[in-house]
């Protein structure tokens, strides 16, 4: 009966990153032979059939990923949750010869996909005996094979580190509250944000740790009684510290012990009442869902989309339906009744007001993200006049600025701060540190650093070399430093390499030392991302989305140059989340026969219609003689009057900007370990030396001992970089596949 054919359809609330996902199931399965339909409006268009289930080809899915919400549409649909309403899905389906469906939305849709599912062989044989089926139809089409993904700015779905939509309803929750924040702080006055998030704390949960809110008010984990009063206290407390603002988050779902809601009202009244202060609500509403996608959320939905496809195709009569989602960077399957189960499990837990067991239903990281958050909100300067033990650490940047440094350094200080001990700020990094100055930080000091950009204690490059050692161990000394956390990239990392070495010689240096990766290349080993990167590649994404806007009314090829140095992770992911044609890494050689296939394609794309724009993204380092400004001129002579092309260099925009919420919920996560991390050395009085890693999804600490093995000393990079696994999906997203039409 032909060739295999396979509908993609968005359900439930919309959520940014869903055209990513529907633009990279329809090319991977065109790249497979498959014929791609989108369902408009989700189940709805299912009920309906007709035009509402059409075929989709490569250029039908062109130009949608920066584009937010759907581009197919969603809706809610009642008739779905009844039988009568799914046969007709089925008949539907059927009469386009489909049976692979790959669903993204919420718990709603792959409950009600799976219901579909399930009853499908029972709803063809009532098909057939009511005639609306012909017996073969049904007999060539015995079982849906199908696949789940999810889409949800909440973030409540087991079975993947984040749903699609949630970093780009965090992107514009703390834009929104940054901005509350300065006018705030120009009054003196609170604000009470609410945020979304019935069930589930996560976006108030992170949107606080990224704004350095004074206080959050979640779902799963209601304040004890007497809240009011603690909140009022510590509010009060930053007041008399000299703060000029104080912002209160607030889940949409927000109880209190009793179940009764905490609104922002309400907040806002305690505020009021026991403060004598102004305080202002805002509810940030449909916003949070809206707009331009951010970079991972496109990423996300590009590598699931693909991997939904692979999934949907390998599907058998006897296979469980798998919901495919993101674990630790990487493409996880988890059987799809699992995942919805376990968020009804939570949601019966709230319900229940069994609230221990909501929060340990939640993942590792987020119950991790409350602790962190109750640990810097409780925060406070100790006095630290009394008699035990109190340590001096110092901390000091490495390397090129990185967005994301400043947040690091503040949740540093105010944690050693809050443990009774005392903060050195080392200023413009390891030259500082030879110069002998190191100042002491106080709670003040760091405010208003959560979101800012740059690196305010200064950084430099600066490796100390040969006899400068001592210089540095005279520092550490007349300082009286015992323990050192080093936030940077590569020189940083290089530099504590050496500090080790030079310990023979300078006993001062047997001190602990931490390297916290910080670096927009992503170049260090044992971190899958650096502080930094994110925003990097966000600011690359915001660019490139203009530069291709400039371009449309031109057949034009764009030649992109973007940093890393010698690591090609950023124009890998600028390449995958901008839809580039050709992504050129300093890891992959170029070739002039390389080259020569590429102008080819291009010149093919534009001359048979299928494109307008051409865009190729260089990594910096990329090649000694095909530079930028080559290939460049390369395309526009090749192009031959029928297209032409320009270049953009995007240089240092891409290491400055405010750092993007995963940067500062990273920087905090990473510091706070760091923290207790060295105050235990101190303890132990362990000369230990480490740099921060990833491990089974868990932060630890690699001995620098294992430096030399994990790096590629010469190009400065990480040897085993897990991004590379991304190669397969760009390069088969690159290709107009062979059903292309138009
Ligand atoms: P989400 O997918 O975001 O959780 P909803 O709960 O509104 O959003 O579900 C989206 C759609 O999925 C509903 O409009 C309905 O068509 C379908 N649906 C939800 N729950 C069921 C169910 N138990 N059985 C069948 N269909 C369902």
């Amino acid at each position: 009966m032909g060739e295999r054919r396979l509908a993609i359809l968005t359900s439930g609330g919309d959520a940014p990153g869903m055209n990513a996902v529907v633009r990279a199931a329809v090319r991977t399965a065109l790249s497979r032979g498959v014929v791609p339909f989108a369902v408009a409006d989700g189940f709805q268009g299912l009920v309906d059939g007709g035009d509402r289930i059409r075929p989709m080809n490569w250029s039908s899915v062109g130009g949608i990923l920066h584009i937010g919400g759907t581009v197919i549409g969603t809706a809610r649909c009642t008739a779905f949750r009844e039988r009568d309403g799914r046969r007709l899905a089925a008949r539907n389906l059927l009469e386009k010869r489909i049976d692979t469906l790959i669903c993204v939305g919420g718990d709603g849709t792959l409950t009600g996909a799976d219901a579909l599912r399930k009853e499908w062989p029972t709803l063809l044989s009532e098909l057939v005996s009511r005639g609306e089926v012909v017996p073969e139809a049904a007999a060539h089409h015995p079982f849906l094979a199908l696949v789940g993904l999810t889409g949800s700015i909440d973030n409540d779905m087991p079975g993947t580190d984040m749903t699609l939509g949630t970093d780009t309803a965090l992107h514009r929750i703390t834009g929104a509250v940054d901005a509350l924040t300065d006018t705030a702080a120009s009054h003196q006055r609170a604000f009470v944000v609410e945020v979304m998030g019935r069930r589930c704390g996560y976006l108030a949960l992170m949107s606080a740790l990224a704004t350095g809110a004074s206080w959050v008010l979640i779902p799963e984990a209601p304040p004890s009684d007497g809240w009011e009063e603690r909140m009022c206290a510590r509010i009060l407390d930053g007041r008399k510290g000299g703060r000029r603002h104080s912002t209160v988050l607030v889940a949409e779902g927000a109880v209190d012990r009793s179940g009764h809601p905490i609104t922002a009202e309400r907040v806002r009244g305690v505020l009021e009442e026991r403060l004598g202060v102004e305080a202002r609500t805002t509810v940030l509403g449909h916003v949070q869902r809206g707009g331009a996608p951010s970079a991972f959320d496109r990423v996300m939905g590009t590598l699931l989309g693909h991997a939904a496809v692979e999934e949907a195709l390998a599907f058998g009569p006897d296979s469980v339906p798998q919901l495919i989602g993101l674990k630790e960077n990487r493409i996880q399957r988890t059987p799809l009744a699992d995942c919805v189960g376990r968020a009804r499990a939570v949601a019966e837990a709230l319900e229940e007001r069994d609230y221990d067991r909501a929060l340990s239903l939640r993942s590792p990281g987020f119950r991790e993200t409350v602790e962190a958050v109750k640990t810097l909100v409780r925060a406070r300067q100790r006095d630290t006049s009394g008699g035990t033990r109190r340590f001096r650490v110092a901390l000091l940047h490495a390397g090129a600025p990185a967005p994301g440094m400043n947040t690091a350094a503040r949740a540093f200080v105010r944690i050693l701060l809050d443990r009774g001990h005392e903060a050195l700020g080392v200023r413009n990094g390891f030259e500082g540190l030879l110069a002998g100055t190191a100042e002491e930080l106080s709670w003040m000091s760091v405010h208003g650093w959560v979101g800012r950009g740059g690196a305010e204690l200064g950084t430099s490059r600066r490796i100390p070399e040969g006899g400068e050692w001592g210089a540095v161990a005279r520092s550490v000394a007349a300082n009286r430093v015992d323990g050192l956390l080093v936030i940077g990239g590569f020189s940083g990392y290089e530099a504590t390499w050496r500090l080790l070495r030079a310990r023979d010689e300078q006993p001062a240096l047997n001190i602990p030392v931490v390297c916290l990766p910080a670096a927009i290349d992503n170049n260090l080993p044992g971190a899958e991302l650096s502080l930094g990167a994110d925003t990097a590649l966000n600011s690359i994404v915001e660019a490139v989305d203009k530069i291709k806007q400039s371009a449309v009314a031109w057949r034009r090829a764009f030649v992109v140059e973007v940093m890393g140095a010698w690591c090609g992770y950023l124009a890998a992911a600028a390449g995958l989340a901008t839809g580039a044609e050709r992504v050129y890494l300093h890891e992959d050689p170029l070739t002039m026969a390389r080259l020569e296939k590429d102008v080819r394609d291009l010149f093919d794309g534009f001359s048979k219609g299928k494109k307008r724009l051409g865009l190729v993204i260089r990594n910096e380092n990329a090649h000694p003689v095909f530079t930028t400004e080559f290939l460049r001129r390369l395309f526009d002579a090749e192009g031959k009057g029928l297209f032409d092309a320009r270049q953009a260099i995007l240089g240092h925009l891409q290491q400055g900007g405010n750092p993007t919420p995963f940067d500062r919920i990273h920087a905090t996560r990473l510091a706070v370990r760091c923290a207790d991390f060295l105050l235990e050395a101190c303890a132990k009085g362990e000369a230990s030396a480490s740099f921060m890693g990833f491990e089974g999804g868990r932060l630890r600490f690699v001995d620098f001992a294992q430096f030399p093995s994990m790096v590629d000393r010469e190009f400065r990079r990480s040897k085993s970089p897990w991004w590379r696994a991304w190669g397969p999906v760009a390069a088969l997203l690159d290709q107009p596949g062979p059903s292309v039409s138009g």
